[in-house]
């Protein structure tokens, strides 16, 4: 059976390699190692990564339906009443809460489907404790945040860590494209002054010309976010991921930690590569045509030897309930970069606002008083 891939509490495929020989209690993956560790007698066992090449998978072959059948898995996932994140179940579980959110997940609404199975991933290398000091210090630095808000980060003692699913393409493009060059000139003005004298001046003018031409680029790893579960804007400030690092996936890695099963499809996940690469593709087109100035009046791009990889890349989260409104934060738990939403305390901004028209008052009349007070 192969739809043991997405597991929670490390539910692999193979039972005997996550028990621990010394005291067969459950292991788990210790972020930053490559091993499983026994949380009872400390034991490690060392996880024997696979020597492949990370394999790119032909685009276009799983849309003719050629792609093989253990190419692809059976999950099951359920929408989040609370969130709205879609969960990806572990097989075999009757309660559940939301990783997302901590909420009560309602089991029996869960609807099966068959998703393309991650061939590689990044492992944790950020373990709890320093997720948790990276998301403390980002807490207290923020400006006007609420003080409930400080002593939960302060008190909280526990991050989600979740494995995102993402999408990264390769493609050769091709930009056939038409828009007008501007160069620029000195020309000699005349005009008439003030004084009704004849005089000269020198102006800059731009004479444009019509031009067209074909661009070309490949792009490697297009890094597109294959989770709606949190929001789209911080995880891509996430970025940087080092994904010169991936190692061929292996669910040892995943024992201890949930795993999201994407929810943006492998065809959709291109149309936003798409979005992403098109800043690029403009440059390479606005050098092309040279000149001082340029304007693109039309772009065609043509997409060819289109390859994808469906990873796992590790985040920490954190979700906090504040006045009704769940705020999440997350952490890149590869390199500690933390981002999340967050509330604002109205109450010492209208303090701050306070305190400065106090200080302004304040100065107006030492300023009075200093100058016509004696
Ligand atoms: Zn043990
Ligand atoms: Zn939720």
């Amino acid at each position: 059976m192969e739809n043991n891939t997405f597991n929670e509490r490390g539910a692999a495929t193979n039972q005997d390699e996550i028990i621990c020989k010394n005291c067969a209690a459950k292991l788990v993956f210790a972020p930053g190692t490559t091993s499983l560790k026994c949380e009872f007698c400390g034991a490690l066992n060392e996880i024997e990564i696979k020597k492949e090449a990370i394999e790119e998978l032909n685009f276009n072959a799983y849309f003719e339906k050629k792609e093989k059948s253990e190419d692809t898995q059976e999950i099951t996932t359920v929408k989040c009443n609370a969130c709205g994140a879609t969960v990806t179940l572990a097989p075999n579980v009757v309660s559940d809460i939301c990783a997302f959110c901590g909420n009560p997940l309602v089991i029996k609404e869960g609807t099966k489907s068959t998703v393309i199975k991650p061939k590689s991933l990044l492992p944790f290398a950020i373990d709890q404790k320093k997720a948790l000091e990276a998301f403390r210090r980002w807490i207290n630095k923020l400006w006007f945040a609420p003080t409930a808000l400080k002593k939960y980060a302060q008190q909280s003692e526990k991050l989600s860590g979740i494995y995102i699913p993402h999408w990264t393409y390769d493609t050769s493009t091709s930009t056939q494209y038409s828009g007008q060059r501007g160069d620029d000139y000195q020309d000699t003005e005349y005009y008439t002054d003030d004084k009704g004298n004849r005089k000269s001046r020198t102006v800059t003018k731009t004479r444009w010309t019509s031009v067209s031409g074909r661009v070309v680029k490949f792009f490697n790893d297009v890094i597109v976010v294959a989770s709606k579960s949190l929001p789209e804007k911080y995880l891509r400030k996430l970025e940087p991921w080092d994904l010169d690092k991936l190692i061929t996936f292996d669910e040892k890695f995943l024992s201890g930690f949930k795993a999201e099963s994407y929810q943006v499809g492998l065809n959709d996940g291109f149309e936003t590569a798409k979005k992403i690469m098109e800043p690029d593709i403009r440059k390479l087109i606005e050098k092309d045509i040279g000149g001082d100035h340029q304007r693109i009046s039309s772009m065609n791009t043509s997409y060819s030897s289109i390859t994808f990889k469906h990873i796992l890349l590790p985040v920490w989260i954190s979700a906090y309930r504040f006045k009704e409104k769940i705020y999440r934060f997350m952490i890149n738990a590869r390199t500690g970069e933390v981002q999340g939403e967050r509330p604002y305390s109205i109450i010492k901004i209208l303090l701050a606002i306070l305190a400065g028209i106090i200080i302004i008052g304040g100065a107006i009349y030492l300023y009075y008083y200093f100058l016509h007070g004696k």
